[in-house]
């Protein structure tokens, strides 16, 4: 072999070296934001590089997300809530005065128990005004649904009325379950 082929390998070999040797002495790539946000150095790809503040940005609208439809939750909750106080205020005010306490009973039917009322008397001047209730004749009443829709007592008041708050009769489980 010729002294220049020498003079060449040997050129190429102390280039490649000489790379080696600046990749060892090089400090490895550090990330500054990694390392405030770990509270420790962290190596292997610089700032630049960096995918934590995209990731941290990303959290940050995920929370903000997840917040703002807990908020939208509660507001609806409140409402649903307010709106369940005033039909519940207006059932109160609408109730006829009761004339006469009837019975409230559980009778089979064809299609299991029913809840039977009757025997309720109520005054019908009492409630609203309106055309049909103008003649104030006292009513009696009996029903096996929803008696509140007549003279705005629920079955569980008018239960309490007859067998007390701590009766756990039929009528109590029967009204846990009833139509409305
Ligand atoms: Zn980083
Ligand atoms: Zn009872």
């Amino acid at each position: 072999m010729s002294a220049w082929l020498y003079m060449i390998l040997g050129a190429v070999i102390l280039a490649g070296a000489q790379t080696v040797v600046r990749r060892l002495r090089m400090p490895p790539a550090t990330c500054s934001w990694c390392a405030r946000a770990s509270g420790h150095q962290v190596t292997g790809h610089t700032a630049d590089q960096c995918r934590g503040p995209v990731l941290a940005q990303q959290q940050r609208t995920d929370i903000d997300a997840a917040h703002e439809r807990d908020l939208a939750r509660k507001d609806s909750q409140l409402s649903e809530q307010a709106a369940r106080r005033q039909a519940e205020k207006e059932r109160h005010a609408a109730r006829l005065r009761i004339l006469q306490v009837g019975t409230m009973s559980t009778r089979r039917t064809g299609r299991g128990n029913s809840i039977i009322i009757s025997g309720w008397i109520f005054d019908r001047t009492t409630g609203p005004r309106d055309a049909s209730t103008l003649n104030g004749a006292p009513e009696t009443f009996a029903t096996t649904g929803a008696p509140e829709r007549t003279h705005g007592w629920t079955l569980t008041e008018l239960h309490a009325m007859v067998h007390g708050g701590a009766c756990t009769c039929d009528v109590v489980t029967l009204a846990r379950t009833a139509a409305h």
